[in-house]
């Protein structure tokens, strides 16, 4: 009953970020011959709370830049807790009230994900976790430590399996007043796989999508190589890579408590991660998850959901799960991959000698 699969791992550093070093900010000059191949273009927006990053590798228009951003503009306006007029908001403003809120295809196909996420997860991804999120003030100019007493009021309100949604009518809503939705773990991830719809309706088979660190690479790069996806040892200021993944149609996301944070005037940092099971931001032995998927959508929400479980649950979960790995480091440094990862069903190299790999050890419950 634990046929937990190999999960190995390495000595090395403290968290990461996943970083680009392919050729994306490099672009190969050329100067030459007949037909020198086209350099890629980046555009930015800040959209979704977070720098969205666009590179196209080829079918380079302003319209599938346009098209791209104005796909993210739209979950934006549809799923933002910080826009008073969005569907989520409005789902919201009408808990307790007995009145359902009638959303858009997509923001009800969101919220569905999440609620699959929430029961694969046994609830440690919870898109109810929006009081808590208010009440710590995640995100906003005046983060605070809550009371005691504030979080146990709170937690009744965090409960997934309390939403009501009536597929028919792809409407949403919340029985309990202060319900809140709150889908900041999973809708950059379904953003991304919408600009990949949108790209390629223009055209583009090449290309990386990139929103807050939410990455998804589209096809292969032109010469058919793989995308280098790096992840990178933040103690080193942006240098090394720990790991490289060497992909084509892939999504890699991470979640981790670097991401986004606060110190308390007690000196310590409160992050944006929160477990559902006592209010508090999750206190776990891994610095970072990353999931690595085609889906985008799925990625995010289980990166999420992952890094709340804590790496030995969130392997298992993984594991049941096809063409899904995982990515997990320590707070001792240590870096575990699940197997798909190891045995590079999807390829990966490692960017350091020093790098030795070694089995987690078994654990039983
Ligand atoms: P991510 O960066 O994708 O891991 O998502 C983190 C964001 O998801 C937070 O900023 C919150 O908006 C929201 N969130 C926090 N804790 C949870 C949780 N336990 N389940 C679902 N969403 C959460
Ligand atoms: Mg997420």
């Amino acid at each position: 009953m634990m046929e937990t699969k190999s999960i190995k791992k390495s000595l090395f550093l403290i968290f990461f970020l996943i970083i680009f070093f392919s050729s994306c900010s490099s672009p190969s000059q050329s100067g030459s011959k007949e037909a020198p191949p086209a350099e890629p273009e980046s555009q930015s927006q800040l959209m979704l709370g977070t720098s969205c990053r666009i590179t196209l590798y080829d079918g380079i228009t302003q319209s599938a830049f346009d098209k791209a951003f104005a796909a993210i503009a739209t979950v934006e306006e549809h799923m933002s807790v910080n826009i008073p007029e969005s569907e989520v908001s409005q789902i919201n403003t009408k808990a307790g009230t007995g009145q359902a809120h009638s959303v858009s295809q997509q923001t009800f196909e969101v919220v569905q994900e999440a609620l699959h996420i929430a029961a694969l997860s046994d609830g440690a991804f919870d898109p109810t976790i929006g009081p808590l999120v208010s009440l710590w003030g995640i995100g906003s100019d005046d983060p605070k430590i809550p009371t005691e007493q504030q979080i146990a009021e709170t937690l009744p309100l965090i409960d997934y399996q309390q939403v009501e949604i009536q597929e028919s009518q792809t409407s949403i809503s919340l029985p309990r007043s202060q319900m809140k939705l709150d889908l900041g773990g999973i809708a950059k991830g379904y953003a991304a796989d919408e600009v990949r719809t949108k790209l390629a309706e223009e055209g583009v088979t090449s290309a990386l999508i990139n929103l807050g660190g939410n990455v998804l690479t589209m096809g292969t790069k032109p010469d058919g190589s793989l995308w280098k996806i790096g992840i990178q040892d933040p103690a080193s200021e942006r240098g090394d890579h720990v790991i490289i993944l060497e992909l084509e149609d892939m999504s890699v996301v991470t979640s981790g408590p670097y991401e986004r944070y606060f110190t308390g005037p007690d000196g310590k940092r409160y992050h944006h991660i929160l477990d559902p099971e006592d209010g508090y931001p999750v206190r776990r032995d891994i610095t970072s998850a990353t999931i690595v998927t085609a889906s985008s959508f799925l990625a995010d929400a289980l990166s999420t959901a992952i890094y709340v479980m804590g790496m030995e649950s969130g392997a298992r979960l993984v594991e049941t799960l096809e063409g899904v790995e995982a990515l997990f480091i320590d707070a001792d440094s240590t870096i575990y991959v699940t197997s798909g990862l190891e045995d590079q069903t999807i390829p990966n190299r490692l960017s350091n000698d020093s790098y030795s790999l070694t089995p987690v050890p078994e654990k039983a419950n």
